[in-house]
């Protein structure tokens, strides 16, 4: 079976960890400090990064960081369900705001129309890879009192006019999973140029836990003594892990490359044939692309998509609506609220793409593709 996604692992990596595992520090330590730098480089000037143990660790810390608790996030339904989980967990109710039909990434229009004075945050995803409207958002964000959070699990390596996916948004979250443009096996990062916001990140991550005598209540009390000024967890990523991620980020610039020429590959393939739909092309944005959606006629969505399975390709499906999950249709989400979402997911499939698909591989799931939709 050729996955739809995978890691790529090379002796450098290897390497990297274990050395990690030789030394002092298995879990927070000098590698978690270089990883976080070397995020930043990638993430953009003047950015401050925390890394997290997942994409979904690094969305709550976004949340919690943007006090959305008591109000409201307007969000995309067409993205995995931490975007929208995490912050139902973090206090706020969650209003969901139809995609555009070509990008599937959220709709500026749909999102302003969903504003109301109970809004904290706009989280918009960046969908595939491919960069929602940055300024955009942000924009409608501040004139909104909220703050725009960028749900960038798909998009490290993304690039808008040269300038990295990591400083368009008030807070911007990165997932490291092994699927995505890199991996630390789990991991995540959030990204923000806002000192307040980055320390406020900080501080969540570590259980709220002051040891600056200088900030404490009570710095008298003893060498021994820390304190807690909010609440917060324990998402630390571990050194070990860091190592990993250090190592891989000096390959982004050639994943980057890589999953290009397969997308063009692929596209090439499709682009003229009746009944199916090739991923938007960039408008002013040089995507890392992390999935290849390809669109089918819907009523043979099913149909293609087992074809593909029993041929051994990998496909997958990105995303059911969130709001279709069994716990936000108990909390009252209606089906049929987003409706240009609901039909990209019913004519949605997502093709391999990673690092070390060979040529012979895409032309394999081309050809497969191809006599399943002729089929
Ligand atoms: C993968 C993903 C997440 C969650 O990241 P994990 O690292 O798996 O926790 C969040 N949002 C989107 C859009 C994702 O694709």
């Amino acid at each position: 079976m050729i996955p739809y996604g995978r890691q790529s692992i090379d002796d450098a990596d290897l390497d990297a960890v274990a050395e990690a595992l030789r030394s002092d520090w298995l879990t927070t330590g000098p590698r978690v400090d270089e990883f976080e730098r070397a995020v930043a480089a990638a993430a953009g000037a003047g950015t401050r990064v925390t890394a997290v143990t997942s994409g979904t660790a690094a969305l709550h810390v976004a949340y919690a960081a943007a006090r959305v608790a008591g109000g409201e996030v307007v969000t995309t339904p067409l993205t995995f369900a931490a975007t929208a989980s995490t912050a139902v967990l973090q206090g706020a109710d969650v209003v969901f705001a139809d995609v555009d039909e070509d990008t599937g990434n959220l709709s500026l229009e749909a999102a302003a129309a969903a504003v109301t004075s109970r809004t904290r945050a706009i989280t918009a995803v960046d969908y595939a890879g491919l960069p929602v409207d940055q300024a955009g958002f942000r924009a409608l964000a501040e004139s909104a009192g909220a703050l725009f959070v960028e749900d960038a699990a798909h998009s490290i390596g993304s690039t808008v006019g040269g300038v990295p996916v990591g400083t368009g948004a008030h807070l911007t979250a990165f997932s490291f999973f092994p699927t995505k443009n890199l991996t630390t096996a789990e991991g995540g990062a959030v990204v923000t140029t806002d000192p307040e916001l980055d320390r406020r990140a900080r501080s969540f991550r570590n259980h709220g836990l002051v040891r600056d005598k200088s900030l404490q209540r009570w710095p008298d009390e003893g060498p021994w003594h820390q304190e807690v000024h909010e609440f917060g967890l324990n998402y630390r990523l571990p050194d070990v892990l860091a190592a990993l991620g250090i190592s891989q980020l000096r390959r982004l610039a050639a994943f980057k490359a890589r999953r290009a020429e397969i997308v063009a590959r692929y596209s090439a393939a499709f682009a003229s044939v009746d009944d199916l739909r090739v991923p938007a092309s960039p408008d002013g944005a040089e995507p890392m692309w992390h999935l290849y959606p390809l669109r089918v006629p819907a009523e043979r969505r099913r149909a293609i998509f087992e074809h593909l399975r029993a041929a051994g390709i990998g496909v997958q499906v990105n995303y059911i609506p969130v709001y279709w999950h069994p716990v936000f249709a108990d909390l009252g989400y209606q089906r049929g609220q987003c409706p240009v979402a609901e039909s990209y997911y019913a004519s949605e499939i997502s093709l391999p793409l990673y690092v070390g698909l060979t040529d012979a591989e895409v032309d394999r799931v081309i050809d497969a593709v191809l006599a399943a939709v002729r089929g």
